[in-house]
């Protein structure tokens, strides 16, 4: 058995390699590395993968969370709402555009942002919710579209962790996360679903004139070069990162696939051993592309269970270890803790086990052995 990683971007690499060779190879003759045809191309086939009228590609997935909030005029005083169980980059740019931040508790089986907390939030100055479709599983998107619609609030989904997942709603129409709301958001960091060998991301909306604004947002405010309309971004995708991508998005459905058969393996060996809870796994409709393989676990044992884990050389992830109101740079002395009952427990019960695509059934069984073996 080969040395366990919680990622495996080599071995992925690898079995790609001649296509991605080809496709770099023309851009390095082409030498067109700004904006060049393989940044278009790539733009255009994430927009029929998505099913989605305008993508922008841009320089990471912060960036592009920054450049949807831009879009929307907002100001000072003015209220965005997102989980209190993600990454940083979500509230980040929610301060760093000098909005109020408001936090709000998770549901317990989906670590997704809790609606009924979402319609508690709401205020007169609300004007948009950043739903996260944590670990790659679809937030509850019927409820918060229809919290956004009566509350007049734009939608921005942070799918950084969930490309090609979908969601269905109840009167049968089936989208893919990220072109439910208004604007979606995503990153390609090496190690998430569709990953760049650098940094990258992308909006992504139906919206023309949001489209269009940000477009210019992400090119220094302009439209006509040398003519600023807007106070922008210098946020771009490389060519060589677009090139790379553009081969990787035709393997995107098999590898999230490839995800979820090994989350289902891992759930059928822990099943009913003590102290573990093993994911959500939505109902067939809501896919779950397995951006992580998360388990709660029980009764105190997970930081040991973390050190029984590196003895035996497998590597794992705490996602994440603090909640966002507790982060120093995030802190508010008037949000009240006990307004997070399910993230405060969440950050000690989490543990995140290997998941990627070249993980072996052999590798998944040897993991949860050990897992068995500990706490049972
Ligand atoms: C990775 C990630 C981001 C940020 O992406 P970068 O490309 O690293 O800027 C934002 N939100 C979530 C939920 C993420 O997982």
């Amino acid at each position: 058995m080969n040395s366990i990683k919680m990622v495996d971007l080599k071995g992925q690499y690898d079995a790609i390699k001649e296509e991605l060779d080809i496709s770099l190879d023309s851009v390095l003759n082409t030498t067109s590395f700004i904006n060049g045809p393989a940044v278009k191309k790539f733009q255009t086939n994430l927009q029929k993968y998505l099913n989605v009228k305008h993508v922008i590609p841009c320089a990471n997935g912060t960036d592009a969370l920054q450049l949807a909030i831009m879009s929307l005029n907002l100001s000072p005083g003015d209220e965005i709402i997102t989980s209190d169980f993600t990454f940083a980059s979500t509230a980040e740019v929610v301060l760093l555009m000098g909005l109020k931040l408001r936090l709000v508790d998770i549901n317990q089986k989906t670590f997704n942002v809790d609606p009924s907390s979402i319609e508690r939030a709401i205020t007169s100055k609300t004007k948009a919710i950043i739903p996260v479709h944590l670990f790659g599983q679809p937030a509850e998107m019927e409820k918060i579209v229809e919290i956004a619609k009566q509350n007049n609030i734009k939608i921005i989904e942070d799918n950084a962790q969930a490309l090609g997942a979908a969601y269905t709603f109840n009167n049968g129409l089936r989208k893919k996360t990220g072109t439910i709301g208004d604007i979606g958001t995503t990153s390609f960091f090496p190690s998430k679903n569709l990953g760049a060998y650098g940094d990258g991301g992308a909006i992504y909306t139906d919206n023309d004139s949001l489209a269009k604004k940000i477009r210019i947002l992400a090119n220094h405010g302009m439209d006509k070069r040398y003519y600023h309309d807007l106070v922008g971004l210098n946020s771009r995708l490389d060519s060589i990162q677009a090139a790379i991508l553009d081969v990787k998005l035709k393997y995107l459905d098999n590898y999230n696939e490839r995800r979820r058969d090994s989350a289902s393996r891992y759930s059928s060996n822990l099943k009913g051993i003590n102290n573990v809870i093993t994911p959500n796994i939505p109902p067939d409709s809501h896919s779950h592309v397995f951006h992580q393989y998360t388990l709660r676990i029980l009764e105190s044992k997970r930081d040991l269970l973390a050190e029984h884990l590196t003895k035996n050389s497998i590597p794992y992830g705490i996602y994440y270890p603090v909640p966002l109101h507790k982060q120093k740079a995030y802190y508010n002395p008037k949000v009240d803790n006990k307004f997070f009952p399910v993230t405060n427990r969440a950050v000690n019960e989490v543990i995140s086990l290997p998941m990627h695509t070249e993980l072996s059934n052999d590798q998944i069984d040897y993991i949860s052995e050990k897992i068995i073996k500990f706490l049972n």
